[in-house]
């Protein structure tokens, strides 16, 4: 230890020495990142590559240490070069690490960086031994085989422990390999030196140019930081470009692709981290559930560009609204969730405010406009759900709630909420069963007119005759069909059923079927009504379809287009629950309606309010100048009627006049008479047989 440190301190230039180090330092630290690079490289052609520049760096490192130090060396006696071996000894580095790197790269050789550590080893002992074979000096030259043995030990076991370190998943494995290779190829060096004597044949003086020497050791460590310096800069930007590509397919991860905004797994992951830093005695932590409310129409009626423009628009308009801490994302086709912490009902309120307003405002597309509308349900953490989970699925509730009342926008959870989703999963799946098991009827409710006090017609009025819960009426079932995608089989049979029935009937009147907006966004419904007169063999002046304000307002030009091809058939259509809606008087002008149905709301304040006579009266007048029949709906007393006998009205309906009945009592009471089988062109009995799906 002592002959190796005095070789050190006094047969050494010290600046050389140190010079020979950082260079040593430097190769090192670079091989080992390289080296880790070349391991990770799936592609095989790449990572010879890799290899290759490892190879490259490590035998500069290699090579430039030995001969920087070599050159620091002070024998005391003349020195020269044999360039064949020197040369010979920069190949045998080049070479032996290229082996070396690719032998630990070999990924079907048992414990390879292991092999190709010890073949490191081996190379920088042969690159220094062959080295000093081109070192002549002019005197005689004495090695000590203990160190020579010694050396070459140190450099194969620091090898193998170098490449060993560098594989393991430690932080400092990088660190540890590199200080390692740093002590292979300094322990190799410095020892093989120790063990290297010369005794001069004659007097030294003047034979030892060490200009010269040092002007070639900075040549060669000039040459030595190129090369590394050169690895180290290839490494550093393609460890840069791979950071990056890696971020950026992190993000993609973790963001919709469309919005930009960050998806389901980004939510999953904030809301955890909220969670951790909510302070539970004053925080709480609201979860905002979005379903925006016309958005499968605006898919469906203005193509899939538009409704994914619609939402681009209207995520740019939440993310735009967000505070510091506040977070919107997109879980789903039309969903978002918004989450913030507050403390104050304030902060929650304005919240709530901004992320209604992003989803209210018209959205302009091209020349068209639309606004979506949001149903919108909170849930608060811990207060309404102790886990994540819960805290999202009472969010839905409450949005689903909100989605079912018209009038409210925003809907908070309640655990009653929990019964009522409960009870509404069963009436589904009943109501598929009724669907399939023919346990829907269709009622009759007469249709008068008041100039002659004649039936003009009959309106089709479905029910629901459940086997345990008894009547379910439609106000409850005919939304939960729509929901569930259940509304156009329903629908479609009801039509071919009402005319299949109408067509059998003595006299001949009209028979109104109501229509649903799924129907008529469906896009098939001409077709279908062609289909239902054609089977029936109902003559289309007979068939009147029956559809409210919302319906057209929903997707005013897609369903006034259909409609016009469904009148062309010689059908009439007539304006349901007339009044209720909200721009009555332009769905008037929009399209030419056969009939206003005034909703049953005016009648009943008819016999108390004299406003609701003035509005009876103007809609009569607005009916005549436009030259189409009103028919008053739910007419149940005398008082109710007399006012609109002395207004004029064309025609009523109503239970003064008749409840909807199955259409046995009104055969019963000789209102109708079922033509023979014979006579119409299609029997009413055969029809029934056939079940709720046969007419698709
Ligand atoms: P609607 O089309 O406005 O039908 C009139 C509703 O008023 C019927 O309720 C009828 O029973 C009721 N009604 C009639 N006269 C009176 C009266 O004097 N007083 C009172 N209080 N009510 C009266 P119903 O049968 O419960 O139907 C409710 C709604 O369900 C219908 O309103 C219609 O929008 C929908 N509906 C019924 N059948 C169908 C169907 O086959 N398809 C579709 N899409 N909707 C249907
Ligand atoms: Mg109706
Ligand atoms: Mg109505």
């Amino acid at each position: 230890m002592i002959s190796l440190l005095g070789c050190i301190a006094f047969e050494h230039n010290p600046w050389l020495v140190a010079l020979a180090v950082l260079i040593c330092v430097a190769g090192s630290w670079i091989t080992i990142r390289l080296y880790l690079r070349a391991a990770s490289e799936a592609m095989p052609l790449q990572r010879v590559g890799w290899q290759f520049l490892t190879a490259v760096c490590a035998s500069a490192a290699i090579w430039c240490t030995h001969f920087v130090a070599m050159l620091g060396f002070r024998p005391h006696v003349p020195v020269d070069f044999d360039p064949v071996k020197t040369i010979a000894s920069l190949l045998i580095a080049l070479i032996g690490s290229l082996a070396a790197f690719h032998l630990a790269g070999y990924r079907r050789l048992w414990k390879a960086p292991l092999w190709g550590g010890a073949l490191l080893g081996m190379t920088i002992t042969a690159m220094h031994y062959t080295g000093m074979a081109a070192y002549e000096v002019r005197g005689i030259a004495f090695w000590n085989m203990s160190y020579v043995i010694v050396s070459a030990i140190c450099a194969v076991a620091l090898s193998v422990a170098t490449l060993h370190v560098s594989n393991l998943a430690s932080p400092r494995a990088k660190l540890g390999g590199s200080a390692l290779l740093v002590l292979a190829i300094a322990s190799l060096h410095f020892i093989g030196m120790t063990a290297f004597r010369v005794e001069p044949l004659q007097s030294p003086v003047g034979t030892v140019d060490a200009a010269h020497l040092n002007a070639l050791a900075l040549a060669v460590s000039c040459m030595a930081f190129v090369i590394v310096g050169t690895g180290v800069v290839s490494y550093m930007i393609e460890d840069r470009t791979r950071n990056d590509s890696v971020e950026r397919l992190r993000q993609m991860a973790l963001s919709d692709v469309l919005t930009g905004l960050p998806n389901r797994a980004r939510l999953i992951d904030f809301l955890q981290i909220e969670v951790t830093q909510l302070q539970a005695d004053k925080e709480r932590l609201a979860l905002v559930a979005i379903d925006l409310n016309r958005f499968k129409e605006i898919n469906d009626s203005k193509g899939h560009q538009a409704g994914d423009e619609v939402l681009r628009i209207i995520a740019a308009r939440m993310t735009k609204s967000l505070r510091a801490g506040e977070f919107v994302a997109r879980v789903g086709g039309d969903e978002f969730v918004a989450v913030r912490r507050y403390t104050e009902a304030a902060q929650l309120t304005d919240f709530l405010t901004r992320m209604e307003n992003a989803t209210s405002r018209a959205v302009q597309y091209d020349d068209w406009e639309v606004t979506p509308g949001a149903s919108i349900g909170v849930a608060m953490y811990p207060d309404d759900a102790q886990n994540l989970d819960t805290l999202q699925n009472n969010a839905d509730l409450a949005m689903y709630r909100s989605k079912a009342d018209p009038h409210h926008a925003i809907c908070f959870y309640e655990p009653a909420m929990d019964e009522t989703v409960r009870a509404r999963r069963a009436l589904v799946a009943a109501l598929r069963e009724a669907v399939t098991n023919r346990q829907l009827q269709i009622y009759y409710q007469v249709q008068t007119s008041l100039l002659s006090g004649e039936i003009v017609g009959y309106e089709a009025l479905l029910r629901w005759q459940h086997p345990e819960r008894g009547f379910i009426p439609p106000s409850e079932f005919i939304p939960l069909a729509e929901e569930h995608g259940l509304i156009n089989t329903i629908g479609e049979w009801v039509l071919f059923e009402a005319c299949k029935h109408a067509a059998t009937w003595d006299p001949p009147y009209r028979i109104a079927v109501n229509l649903s907006a799924a129907q008529l966004s469906s896009g098939d419904l001409p077709r279908i009504v062609a289909s239902a007169l054609q089977e029936s063999g109902l003559t289309a002046d007979r068939l009147e379809l029956e559809l409210t304000e919302s319906i057209i307002f929903a997707d005013r030009e897609r369903a006034l287009e259909t409609l016009g091809e469904i009148k062309a058939l010689g059908v009439s259509i007539a304006l349901d629950d007339f009044g209720t809606g909200y721009s009555s008087l332009g769905t008037l002008q929009s399209f030419a309606f056969d009939r206003i149905k005034l909703d049953r709301s005016f009648v009943c304040e008819l016999a108390r309010s004299n406003q609701a006579k003035a509005i009876i009266r103007a809609v009569l007048a607005l009916g005549k100048s436009l030259s189409v029949p009103v028919l008053a709906e739910g007419i149940e007393t005398h008082d109710q009627l007399l006012p609109l006998i002395e207004e004029r009205c064309d025609e009523v309906q109503g239970f003064l006049f008749g409840r909807p009945v199955p259409l046995d009592q009104i055969v019963a009471s000789g209102q109708i008479r079922i033509a023979d089988p014979a006579e119409s062109a299609q029997p009413a009995d055969k029809q029934t047989d056939e079940g709720l799906l046969s007419p698709s």
